[in-house]
């Protein structure tokens, strides 16, 4: 089966306990005004197999301590999506999952009934939130915990106060960066720019576009 997968990356230490592994599926269509993670929007590019992603997967599951999925949107690939958490569930490591839609469009989703997801985190991004939270981009958003194991792992997790990190690596030319950056990217673009290093960023482009 074919799945959009935006990027994969290990070790990811913003988005949840420990060193975990964070898959960020490809295609939202959801469009929350403010939405950081633009370049994960468009549907049918990036697209792979469940099969090589395993693979990529197998190299890190046994060290990590958890695995954050986000994208996009990843219900809007239900199909591939349940089987990547089916072949996930088995190992026991804490699986948190982003979504963009509400919790009662959600609620009644298998993947959600049986468990297979232990922290959910439901709701679209509002630009216009305040953000406080630990782990949530903004406040309107709500965390659910779905297993014991996601429970045990996170409720203290979470409270613990919001922190101003993000994990940051360089690949060849590329830097990407993980976690929820306080007040989006500005903060970041300014420092930067005060340094004289220019980032270009998916959220300048909303908001060159006025949307
Ligand atoms: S915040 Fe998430 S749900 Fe909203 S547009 Fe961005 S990727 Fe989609």
């Amino acid at each position: 089966m074919d799945i959009g997968i935006s990027r994969i990356h290990y070790p990811v230490t913003t988005l949840g306990p420990g060193k975990r592994i964070g898959i960020w599926l490809q295609g939202c269509s959801i469009h929350c005004t403010g939405c950081i993670s633009r370049d994960t929007w468009q549907f049918n590019v990036n697209i792979t197999t469940i099969d090589e992603l395993k693979k990529v997967l197998n190299l890190w599951l046994p060290k990590c301590d958890g695995i954050t999925i986000s994208g996009g949107e990843p219900f809007d690939q239900e199909p591939a999506l349940s089987k990547l958490l089916k072949f996930l569930h088995p190992y026991h490591k804490s699986i948190l999952l982003y979504s963009g839609y509400t919790f009662d469009v959600l609620k009644n989703k298998k993947d959600i009934k049986e468990g297979n997801i232990d922290v959910l985190i439901s709701e679209p991004f509002d630009h216009k939130e305040s953000q406080t939270k630990r782990l949530l981009g903004s406040d309107n958003q709500k965390v659910h915990f779905l297993t014991s194991l996601g429970k045990n792992e996170f409720e203290i997790y979470l409270n613990n106060l919001l922190e101003k990190r993000l994990d940051v690596q360089f690949t060849n030319d590329t830097v990407w960066m993980a976690g929820i950056p306080v007040n989006g990217m500005e903060e970041i673009v300014e420092a930067s720019a005060q340094n004289n290093v220019h980032i270009s960023h998916s959220q300048a482009v909303i908001k060159n576009n006025k949307e």
